[in-house]
């Protein structure tokens, strides 16, 4: 089945994640595991650890089906080898605070180069700082966000994801998210049958699905290429509802975290609804045809 929830708050602490999914009738949901616009958290007492566990077996989610997200601040790919070390250090945190959760995916948004590098090596840097995080690590899978190719930011082309995998060593632990906004705003269109599968075919033939571990589902505010990443509610936006039943429809997206980072929270019991009545048995989803 499809697995799909809101990026929950951790309001009160994050143990309260599965109850907040919970809350709305998630079947997934994304997550912090500290606050995302600042460097140091407190570690994660043993006390929490246990109330998180106990709530994600309480309200029946098991560990693949949440998808945390890293910090806003990190930046493995950064030009700068003191500032790209601070960024390392938060990222081992960050998989460690996953692995303690008992949780398996952490996505990351790739990193920039801020106009000092070239976007080739900003993406060599990606792939070393992971080398170097998955060794010091374990249990944990990196998964990397396709960004909307905003300011400086690379991993817009299916090509940036494909070229770090590429070069990661375990290919056990990395894989890709792919956010449906970012994808249409870095100028990949999808917003009708015709073009969702052409465009699923590039990713598979570029990246391949095989390395697929969730989607971010968004609506956006901005057009085909515009490199602006503002997300809209589903439907709200330029993609429309179709979209969204494309997804529904594909099979390639069965039993992965489908997150919902729209903006306005009060829909999203009523989203999560909405798409769940878009599966159509019947549907001659793209997806299909590939597998059969
Ligand atoms: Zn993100
Ligand atoms: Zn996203």
């Amino acid at each position: 089945m499809k697995r799909i929830g809101p990026h929950v708050h951790i309001t009160g602490g994050v143990q309260n994640a599965p109850l907040n999914a919970r809350s709305v009738g998630a079947t997934a949901f994304g997550l912090f595991t500290k606050n995302q616009r600042r460097w140091d958290a407190k570690p994660i007492s043993s006390d929490i650890i246990k109330q998180f566990r106990s709530n994600m077996e309480s309200e029946g989610y098991l560990p693949e089906h949440a998808l945390v997200h890293d910090s806003y601040l990190i930046n493995i790919g950064h030009p700068q080898k003191e500032a790209r070390q601070k960024s390392y250090n938060a990222l081992v945190d960050e998989l460690k605070r996953c692995s303690q959760l008992g949780l398996v995916y952490l996505n990351i948004h790739p990193g920039s180069h801020l106009n000092q590098i070239s976007e080739e090596q900003c993406l060599d840097n990606i792939a070393q700082s992971i080398n170097r995080a998955l060794d010091e690590t374990s249990g944990v899978t990196i998964v990397l966000e396709n960004t909307a190719g905003q300011g400086s930011n690379v991993g817009y082309r299916f090509e940036h994801i494909a070229s770090i995998i590429d070069k990661v060593n375990d290919k056990s632990r990395i894989g890709f998210c792919i956010d449906t906004c970012h994808t249409y705003a870095a100028g990949y269109d999808i917003r009708d049958f015709e073009s969702y599968c052409k465009t699923m075919k590039e990713l598979d033939s570029i990246i391949g699905f095989q390395y697929l571990r969730g989607a971010h589902l968004n609506d956006s505010k901005t057009g085909v290429g515009s490199k602006v990443d503002r997300h809209q509610s589903i439907g709200k936006g330029e993609l429309g509802f179709e979209t969204f039943s494309y997804i529904m429809n594909d099979p390639r997206f069965e039993e992965i975290p489908l997150i919902l980072e729209t903006i306005d929270e009060t829909l999203w019991p009523e989203e999560i609804v909405q798409l769940y009545k878009m599966v159509n048995k019947d549907s001659a989803g793209c997806g299909k045809q590939v597998l059969q």
